[in-house]
């Protein structure tokens, strides 16, 4: 895969745009918030820009203190929402580093003292129980 380059032709656009459905806690005219489909703890979301950028190596810095703000603030809601110890915030740039959708976005991660996030999730979590922590966190924002 080629680096470097914004392809605005991703699934996060079209979350975005709102042609993919998804369960958000969070929106302004800087970010979306959602639950990630396939949850590594539960309460992971996702904060994504909406203008593009395909990682942290080719944001517009403008827009990235902007984002970092929602970032925390998402953070501080995840924390209280689900009780957690602490919060994992990741966000991984480029193919060797974890990324698998090119639009930048930041990973938020309960995590808890004595037990592992889920490494390998193979399954998506039911969409009800999504459903119900996003509403949980959106109240808490
Ligand atoms: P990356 O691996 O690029 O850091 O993170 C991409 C994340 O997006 C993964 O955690 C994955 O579960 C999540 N994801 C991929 N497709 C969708 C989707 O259609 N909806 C939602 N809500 N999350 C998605």
């Amino acid at each position: 895969m080629m680096t470097g380059r914004y392809d605005p032709n991703n699934i996060f656009t079209k979350i975005i745009s709102g042609d993919i459905p998804s369960h958000n806690v969070y929106e302004d005219e800087i970010c979306i918030s959602i639950m990630d489909i396939m949850p590594e703890s539960k309460g992971h979301v996702l904060v994504i820009p909406k203008a593009g950028a395909r990682n942290l190596i080719d944001v517009d810095p403008a827009d990235l203190a902007e984002l970092i703000k929602r970032v925390q603030k998402i953070a501080v809601a995840v924390k209280k929402t689900m009780h957690a110890d602490g919060i994992l915030l990741r966000q991984s740039s480029e193919e060797v580093a974890g990324q698998t959708v090119y639009h930048l976005h930041f990973h938020i991660i309960p995590c808890y003292a004595g037990k592992q996030n889920n490494k390998h999730v193979t399954n998506a979590t039911m969409n009800e129980e999504l459903a119900e922590t996003a509403a949980l966190i959106k109240a808490a924002i």
